[in-house]
């Protein structure tokens, strides 16, 4: 037997209990005729207490030499500790030695073992089962699992059943590239992993199962951002016989039970915002609504004067920052060079103080009187104190720049508070959406999504602006799960992948197996997608995904742990047919 009790529950009742422990020195006190070495394993840290008079001379000699990670086991008896360490569980007691076993050795770690530790990310990666042992990711991992653990029961209980589906399938659009995987049998033909098990789960509910979910990794092939992981995990689900009210409120129930569970906190409302208002109000479609800070449309009340930066824009927007106005013209030209960055890319601010005496001054004075301004900040809702920052220029570019400032200036102002969350549903996406690039329109969810009841017609005249029968569920800022109502009949589809630019040969070679499944009495259906990753992390109350999975990969897309991705040898390409004939 390894051990009698773990490193985490040693407590003043257990004193005089002979015990047996296993696990890894976190570090060794060596006072000459005393020894102390701090033991840990997943569960914590026990003290461990070796001394002249009452340790075998050979015993504590071996705990002298005893280096920092060895893997030792140790059996002794519980004794009060002289001095209590109240900050751990264990801390009023010690393990007296009298056995020690020395499983393995460990070189020199490459960093401390500490929350606080001294490896930079990189060497963290490359070392992470190192890492691992550190509290700070152990707590993300095992925090992880209680999220997974908590979806399963709650899903479970409302019958839901998880059901595996293929990960060697075939390439689905679905937006991004896939990943392929050659055939050894089939030469010269390839799989795709994933993008999602979209078209499966639609063929389960072809199948009968009504409702399914599945926690599944999915695999995308896109250019990296940051916090973005090439494989990642979804809870996947479908329903049959449903509306969207249903998955609405199915789903509302699911992330009620999460936040309760996890964060213990109660969340009263699911706002519903349309796509259209969210896009105008907060310049982007997953808006963060645990601040204000709601944009203001300038155009009818800044358009009428001389200032033609403002005459020649699409969009003329801006939001009032609370207190802003206590901002140092230093400190207002440093957020006009925040947005100039490239990443922001605004070619200018403007912006008007709101002065505590109810005037206004503003950095475009030259053309704008207080009656002016004073509509501005009527508009933009601004009070005495305030700042006003305005964007201007096209459209779709002013609300993504003038988002980023609202985000930004938000964080700063400290109104993005962790321990406060505020869904919040976003509908009625556009079903399509120009790519300009392509000349022509892509599904803006994908191309199995149903456009909203009564406006398939407009689909022949007025494609850009049908509706889709989609919502996005928004948690502080965060988009953390899409899904939609599908189409569940050959025809509709054959009109959407028509639109889509497939042609009818190309829709039954991608798509017949769907197509076909829709002739044998496809019921209603509809689904949605959570992004644990992401989930996971926002309810840890951290922005980053990274630390809550296990071996995740770097900003290229690389484990440098096990250096992958990495060539294969020529006999393995031979096999694949993929060695390139050079002759040819
Ligand atoms: N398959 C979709 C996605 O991965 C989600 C869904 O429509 O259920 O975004």
């Amino acid at each position: 037997m390894y051990r009698s009790h773990t490193c985490g529950e040693l407590k003043a009742t257990h004193t005089n209990t002979e015990v047996t422990l296993s696990g890894w020195v976190q570090g060794v006190r060596d006072k000459g005729f005393m020894v102390y070495v701090d033991l840990r394993d997943r569960y914590g840290i026990t003290q461990l207490y070796f001394d002249e008079e009452q340790t075998a001379a050979a015993i504590l000699e071996r705990a002298q030499k005893l280096g920092r990670e060895f893997v030792i086991q140790v059996k002794g008896k519980v004794q009060e500790r002289a001095s209590k360490n109240p900050n751990i569980p264990t801390g009023e007691v010690e393990v007296l030695v009298t056995e020690l076993t020395v499983l393995n050795s460990s070189i020199v770690p490459p960093f401390t073992i500490e929350d606080k530790t001294d490896g930079g990310d990189d060497l963290r990666m490359k070392y992470r089962y190192l890492d691992i042992r550190r509290n700070p990711v152990k707590e993300s991992l095992i925090f992880r699992h209680k999220v997974a653990q908590a979806v399963r029961n709650y899903l479970s209980n409302q019958d839901f059943i998880e059901v595996e589906t293929p990960y060697l399938i075939k390439s689905t659009p679905e937006g991004a590239r896939d990943f392929v995987v050659p055939s050894r049998m089939n030469e010269g033909q390839f799989y795709a992993l994933p993008q999602s098990p979209q078209t499966f789960k639609q063929l389960l509910m072809v199948g009968g199962m009504d409702k399914y979910f599945q926690i599944v990794k999915c695999f995308r092939d896109e250019d990296l951002r940051a916090d973005r992981q090439p494989e990642f995990t979804q809870i996947d689900c479908e329903m049959a016989f449903v509306e969207q009210e249903d998955i609405l409120n199915t789903f509302e129930g699911l992330t009620r039970h999460l936040l309760k569970e996890i964060n213990g906190v109660e969340v009263d409302k699911f706002p519903r915002m349309l796509y259209d208002d969210a896009m105008r109000l907060y310049g982007n479609d997953k808006p963060d609504i645990r601040f204000g800070m709601e944009f203001g449309e300038l155009n009818a009340v800044a358009q009428h004067k001389d200032f033609n930066v403002f005459n020649s824009a699409e969009l003329v927007v801006g939001i009032a920052v609370p207190g802003g106005n206590a901002y140092t013209r230093k400190e207002i030209d440093k957020l006009i060079d925040w947005v100039k960055r490239p990443q922001v890319g605004a070619l200018g601010m403007v912006y008007c103080r709101c002065n505590d005496d109810g005037t206004f001054k503003s950095s475009v004075d030259k053309f704008y009187d207080q009656n002016d301004l004073e509509k501005w900040a009527e508009v933009t809702g601004a009070k005495a104190g305030d700042l006003i920052c305005v964007l201007s220029g096209e459209t779709n570019k002013v609300r993504a720049q003038l988002s980023a400032l609202r985000m930004e200036l938000a964080e700063r102002l400290g109104l993005r508070k962790p321990d406060e969350f505020a869904p919040l549903w976003v509908m009625d996406f556009p079903l399509l959406e120009w790519d300009e690039d392509t000349e022509r329109y892509h599904a803006m969810h994908h191309p199995f999504t149903s456009p909203k009841p009564g406006q398939l017609e407009l689909l022949d005249t007025k494609p850009g602006e049908v509706k889709a029968n989609a919502y996005d569920l928004v948690l502080n800022g965060n988009e953390i799960g899409g899904g939609s109502i599908r189409i569940h009949d050959k025809s509709t589809q054959a009109i959407m992948l028509k639109l889509l630019g497939f042609s009818e040969e190309e829709a039954r070679a991608q798509f017949g197996f769907l197509m076909n499944a829709f002739e044998y009495g496809a019921p209603p259906h509809g689904g949605i997608a959570f992004g644990l990753d992401r989930l996971v992390a926002i309810l840890g109350g951290q922005e980053t995904i990274r630390d809550f999975i296990a071996f995740p990969k770097n900003n290229s897309g690389r484990d440098v742990m096990i250096d992958a991705p990495a060539p294969i040898d020529d006999e393995q390409l031979t096999e694949l047919s993929l060695k390139l004939n050079l002759k040819s």
